[in-house]
């Protein structure tokens, strides 16, 4: 994420050899519904589980060696701190064997020549849990660590972080509907029609 320099594109006047273009003229929509793989969305899942677990660790290796002076208790022999973590890591865990089933899941219908955008819908579901359990390690790495989580450093960086998550395509807002939609059997209506 931290080497993530997001920013819109917009050609001018731009050439495309016949022989690189990937269909006919507005075969575009149909192109991206039909061909375009999700498998990114595994990666992407697989980045937010990343933070979650590098902001957890980051968390703990300071409440195992910050020491308040005057009780000489590390913030690690705090039972109340060690139920926040342990609130995180319990969401932390959840991720693991999800994203190891859906690579796995990707990798059968890669074999057998299948169109991987049959699992759109899990994948984004992936996406949305990594992202918000990205979040909850962040919030919670903040709580335990107190004013130096909020200091600039690694912690207040992973928190931005995570909040990418959040935002970034499909947005969570956006992946939610598309779930809700699937749910109940209406369309994803990923183009609005007419440009209004
Ligand atoms: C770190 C980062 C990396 C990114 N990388 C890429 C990339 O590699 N490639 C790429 O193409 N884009 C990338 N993006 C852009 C990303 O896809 C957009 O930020 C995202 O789709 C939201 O669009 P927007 O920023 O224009 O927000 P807006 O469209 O202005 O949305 C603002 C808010 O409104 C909500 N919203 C939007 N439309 C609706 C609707 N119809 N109904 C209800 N709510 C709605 C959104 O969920 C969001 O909460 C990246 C963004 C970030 C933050």
């Amino acid at each position: 994420m931290r080497g993530n320099h997001s920013g819109p594109i917009r050609y001018d006047g731009v050439k495309v050899p016949k022989r690189d273009r990937l269909g006919e003229e507005n075969q575009g929509k149909e192109i991206i519904y039909n061909g375009v793989s999700p498998i990114y969305l595994v990666g992407l899942g697989a980045v937010w589980e990343g933070v979650a677990r590098g902001v957890y660790d980051t968390a703990v290796n300071h409440i195992k060696n910050s020491i308040h002076q005057d009780t000489n208790k590390r913030l690690a022999d705090y039972q109340a701190i060690r139920q926040e973590l342990a609130k995180a890591k319990v969401h932390i865990e959840s991720l693991g064997a999800w994203r190891r089933e859906l690579a796995s899941r990707l990798d059968t219908l890669w074999r057998s020549n299948s169109p991987q955008a049959e699992l759109l819908i899990a994948l984004t579901e992936f996406k949305v849990h990594a992202s918000e359990t990205a979040n909850v390690a962040a919030a919670a790495a903040l709580t335990v660590t107190g004013g130096y989580g909020y200091k600039k450093g690694a912690l207040e960086r992973y928190f931005r972080d995570a909040r990418a998550g959040i935002g970034m395509g499909p947005s969570n807002i956006i992946a939610r509907d598309w779930i809700g939609k699937t749910s109940v059997g209406l369309p994803l209506e990923l183009f609005y029609e007419g440009g209004e």
